[in-house]
């Protein structure tokens, strides 16, 4: 090996896996240790709730690479091994099983964990979370045995578990403490779409109302709700979100700041240590602030930023932020990022199932979701990252070209 150094990832999900990838693919010759908790080679979560869960052959990839892509690449995969502590001063990283792996650069893509749900019965057979592949494998076993099933949490995992179960022939009621699903993260107006779409598809709701208790004998039969209501289920799915995974960069020393912060090139305040994908909260040079994002896109694209950065080639991250869900026929990608306080306006009648959605703060566009409209999100990211003041009226028109809005220069 012509490169002495060694460059040590922790985290064998996506953004892991693309950061060794990109190691490669930019002629890093030295020694690349990818260490992955769980028993299987790298994979897509994307599927999970969605294709894998329906058994759907084809239309996705789960793996990320064959099997003899790690041989062949020479990156060192880990699997099943846990990293148990950072040590700093000695720039090794301590594996669970004591022994020591030194490193030159530390990327840390540690991800999230579930949040529990705590309630009485919390702990019945038949109370399903979904994370990993094996998650999914049981989820899966469960739906396909049951005639109902209820839903806690209508987030993303939530809806898109709602959906496939619907699709999969089972009785699915939704429950969500908030009053729309995915209310937080896409805001009221295109949230009730979703609203519309789930009860549309014979989804039974029950939001703004949390759970107070899960009931039953060897396994869970009955949900209560806060409100009282008793809904039966044969099994349940909860998914009331995550938190970055941050253990071991606390116990390093590393700064957090609702995740590990890092600066826009994914570096933390630890020189050699770096962050990328879930756990990862970047600052955004567009966005003036930081900015940590729990989705695909993220740990798709951080992961080779932070690579290029531990090679010394320095790179911002400064990525449009982009997410998707597909739930039913109705396929929707989300560009950009609207806090509160900014304006709606719509291009196409939400209602029809095929518009886009733009969000606008002080006549800029900070924010599209296209449903069922394939082939904008570049250009909405290229509009927003133009800064440039738009009018709304052009914004919502069909006729008018959205590339034509782009500045020329
Ligand atoms: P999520 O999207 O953050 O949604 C969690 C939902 O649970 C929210 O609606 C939240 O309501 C609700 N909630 C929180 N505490 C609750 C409680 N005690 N009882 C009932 N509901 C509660 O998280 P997720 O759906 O669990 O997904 C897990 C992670 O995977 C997230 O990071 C998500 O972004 C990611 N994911 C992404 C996609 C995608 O991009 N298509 C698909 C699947 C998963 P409030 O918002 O009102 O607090």
């Amino acid at each position: 090996m012509s490169d002495e150094r060694s460059f040590v990832i922790i985290g064998a999900g996506l953004a892991g896996v693309r950061a060794a990838d990109a190691l490669r693919a930019e002629g890093f010759a030295g020694r690349v240790v990818l260490l992955g908790e769980e028993p299987v080679r790298p994979y897509d979560r994307v599927p999970l709730s969605k294709q894998y869960l329906r058994s759907e052959p084809g239309g996705h990839r789960l793996f990320v690479h064959d099997k003899c892509y790690y041989g062949e690449q020479d990156i060192e995969l880990r699997l099943d091994t846990r990293a148990a502590s950072i040590d700093v001063a000695t720039q090794q990283v301590v594996l669970e099983s004591a022994e020591r792996i030194d490193y030159d650069r530390l990327l840390l893509a540690t991800g999230s964990e579930l949040r529990k749900l705590k309630v009485p019965g919390s702990e019945l057979p038949g109370v399903h979370y979904l994370r990993r592949m094996t998650d999914a494998d049981h989820l899966r076993d469960a739906i396909t045995a049951a005639q109902r099933i209820v839903v806690v949490g209508a987030g993303f995992i939530g809806c898109e578990v709602a959906a496939s179960a619907r699709q999969m022939g089972v009785d699915v009621a939704l429950v969500g403490v908030a009053d729309l699903p995915m209310q937080r993260a896409l805001g009221t107006q295109t949230a009730q779409f979703y609203r519309n779409v789930h009860a549309g598809h014979g989804v039974d709701m029950h939001l703004g109302v949390g759970v107070s208790a899960f009931r039953g004998g060897s396994a869970v039969e009955e949900v209560v709700l806060a409100n009282g209501k008793v809904l039966a289920a044969d099994a349940v799915l909860v998914g009331i979100g995550v938190q970055p995974r941050v253990e071991l960069a606390r116990s390093a020393g590393i700064t957090l700041d609702n995740g590990i912060a890092t600066d826009e090139h994914l570096a933390t305040n630890v020189p050699g240590i770096f962050a990328a994908g879930d756990v990862a909260n970047a600052l955004h040079p567009f966005l003036g602030s930081r900015l940590r994002l729990e989705h695909w896109s993220s740990a798709l694209e951080q992961g080779p930023v932070a690579a290029r950065n531990m090679l010394g080639i320095t790179t911002v991250y400064d990525r449009v932020p982009f997410f998707f869900t597909d739930q039913y026929d109705v396929w929707m990608e989300y560009t950009g990022y609207a806090a509160d306080g900014a304006d709606v306006v719509f291009r196409g009648d939400p209602a029809t199932g095929s518009s886009i959605a733009f969000w606008l703060r002080d006549g800029k566009l900070v924010a599209g979701m296209n449903v069922n409209i394939k082939g904008v999100p570049d250009t909405i990211a290229a509009l927003i990252a133009s800064g440039q003041t738009l009018d709304p009226a052009a914004l919502v028109d069909p006729k008018v070209d959205l590339a034509s809005l782009l500045p020329t220069t």
